[in-house]
C-alpha cells in the first residue's frame, strides 16, 4: 500500500511513520508544511528509507495538494494535519480554522477529484482516513460531581465541542462525513484520547512537566489539577491508526482510548515520582507543583469506550499508563539533545535556512 500521511512531522504522524516504515511493507509520502509543531528530525530514523517521501507542501494549496495525488498516487489517505495545541486555539483561532477546516475541505475535495479517475479495480480499495479527537464530544460527567458509574464516549455521542480547536475538528469530522454520504467518498474516521510518549512537543502537559522539572522550573497545574483525561501511549495510536486504514469499514467511525482515566495532578505527581528515582536531588520534584487560574472553558472529564475496535478489529493497547509513562520519561532523559533543539528553536532555523 502507499499512503499519503498529512502531519507527519508532528508528535502522533511521525509516530505513524516510524511504524509503517518500521513494521510494514507499505511505502509513505508525507505532506507536511512545518509549522512550529513540525519536525523532521523525530524522523531521522526513518527518512533514508526508500519507501519515504516528504513533500513539504500546505494542506490548503489545491494546486499542490493535486500534484501530490497525481505524482505520488496513494492507495490510502491518512489525514493527521492539524493545528492541535487547545491553548494556542484560545489566544488565536484562526489558524485553526484554516487548516482544520479549510484545510480538510481542501484535501477532501482532492482525494474526490483524485478518487474518481482511478481504475475501478483501485478505486475500491481506496480510503480516506480521517483522524480526530474524543475532545469533539465536549466533556463527561466528573466523580467529583456525580457518583456511581459514570458514562464514557461511543461512537454514537453527540458532538458538543468546547474550545476553538475541538470545535474546528467537529467540523472537519462532520465535512469527511457528508463527503461520504453525499459523494460516495470512501472515508473512515478515528475518535482518540489524549496522546503521551516520545517525541511530543514540550508545550503539551506531559513534556512540559517533565523538561521544566529537569529545569528547576515550576510545574504550572491548571485550576485544582482535578480534570480527568484518558491517555493513550502515543505508539498505540500509531498501531491502531494503520490497523484502521488498512481493515477499518468505510463509512465507520472507531473511538481509540487506552482506559487510562487520570487526574491531570495524578499524571504530574507521577512523573515527579520517576524523576525522584532516576534523577534524585535534595527536595522532591513535587515541590515544584504550582496550581494557576484554569483554561477558560476547559472541559472537566474525557473517558473513552473503545469496545468497537476491539471488537472489529482486535485493536488493544500494549501498554498500561504505569509502563508509558516510565518509557516517556526514560526518552527525555535519553533524548536531550531532540528537546534542547526544540526549545532553543535551532530544529526550526536549520531547516529554513536549508531549504532558502
Ligand atoms: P502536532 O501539532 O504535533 O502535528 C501537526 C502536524 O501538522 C505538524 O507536523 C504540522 O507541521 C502539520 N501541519 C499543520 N498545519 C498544516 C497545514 N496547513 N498543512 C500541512 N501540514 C500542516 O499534532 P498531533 O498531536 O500529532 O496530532 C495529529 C492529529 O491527531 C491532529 O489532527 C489532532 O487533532 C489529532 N489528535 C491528537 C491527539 C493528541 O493527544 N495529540 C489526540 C487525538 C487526536
Amino acid at each position: 500500500m502507499k499512503i499519503l500521511v498529512t502531519g507527519g512531522a508532528g508528535f502522533i504522524g511521525s509516530a505513524v511513520i516510524r511504524h509503517i516504515i518500521n513494521d510494514t511493507d507499505h511505502s509513505v509520502v508525507n505532506v507536511d508544511k512545518l509549522t512550529y509543531a513540525g519536525n523532521l528530525e523525530s524522523l531521522a530514523s526513518v527518512s533514508d528509507s526508500n519507501r519515504y517521501a516528504f513533500e513539504q507542501v500546505d494542506i490548503c494549496d489545491a494546486n499542490e495538494i493535486k500534484r501530490v495525488f497525481e505524482q505520488h498516487q496513494p492507495d490510502v489517505v491518512m489525514h493527521l494535519a492539524a493545528e492541535s495545541h487547545v491553548d494556542r486555539s484560545i489566544d488565536g483561532p484562526g489558524e485553526f480554522m484554516q487548516t482544520n477546516i479549510i484545510g480538510t475541505y481542501t484535501l477532501l475535495e482532492q482525494a474526490r477529484a483524485y478518487w474518481q479517475n482511478l481504475p475501478e479495480n483501485q478505486k475500491v480499495n481506496f480510503k480516506f482516513h480521517h483522524i480526530s479527537t474524543d475532545e469533539v464530544y465536549g466533556d463527561l460527567p466528573h466523580p467529583d460531581e456525580q457518583e456511581g458509574e459514570l458514562p464514557l464516549f461511543t461512537e454514537t455521542t453527540a458532538y458538543k465541542p468546547s474550545s476553538p480547536y475541538s470545535a474546528s475538528k467537529a467540523s472537519s469530522d462532520h465535512l469527511v462525513r457528508a463527503w461520504h454520504r453525499t459523494y460516495g467518498l470512501p472515508t473512515v474516521i478515528t475518535n482518540c484520547s489524549n496522546n503521551y510518549g516520545p517525541y511530543h512537543f514540550p508545550e503539551k502537559l506531559i513534556p512540559l512537566m517533565i523538561l521544566n522539572a529537569l529545569d528547576g522550573k515550576p510545574l504550572p497545574v491548571y485550576g485544582k489539577g482535578n480534570q480527568i483525561r484518558d491517555w493513550l501511549y502515543v505508539e498505540d495510536h500509531a498501531r491502531a491508526l494503520v490497523k484502521v486504514a488498512a481493515e477499518g469499514k468505510v463509512g465507520e467511525t472507531y473511538n481509540i482510548g487506552g482506559h487510562n482515566e487520570k487526574q491531570n495532578i495524578e499524571v504530574v505527581t507521577t512523573i515527579c515520582d520517576i524523576l525522584d528515582e532516576l534523577v534524585p536531588t535534595n527536595s522532591s520534584y513535587k515541590d515544584l507543583i504550582t496550581y494557576v487560574e484554569d483554561r477558560p472553558g476547559h472541559d472537566m472529564r474525557y473517558a473513552i469506550d473503545s469496545t468497537k475496535i476491539k471488537n472489529d478489529l482486535g485493536w488493544v493497547p500494549k501498554e498500561t499508563f504505569e509502563s508509558g509513562i516510565r518509557k516517556t520519561v526514560q526518552w527525555y532523559l535519553n533524548n536531550q539533545e531532540w528537546c534542547q533543539r526544540v526549545q532553543d528553536g535551532s530544529y526550526q532555523r536549520e531547516r529554513l535556512g536549508a531549504s532558502s
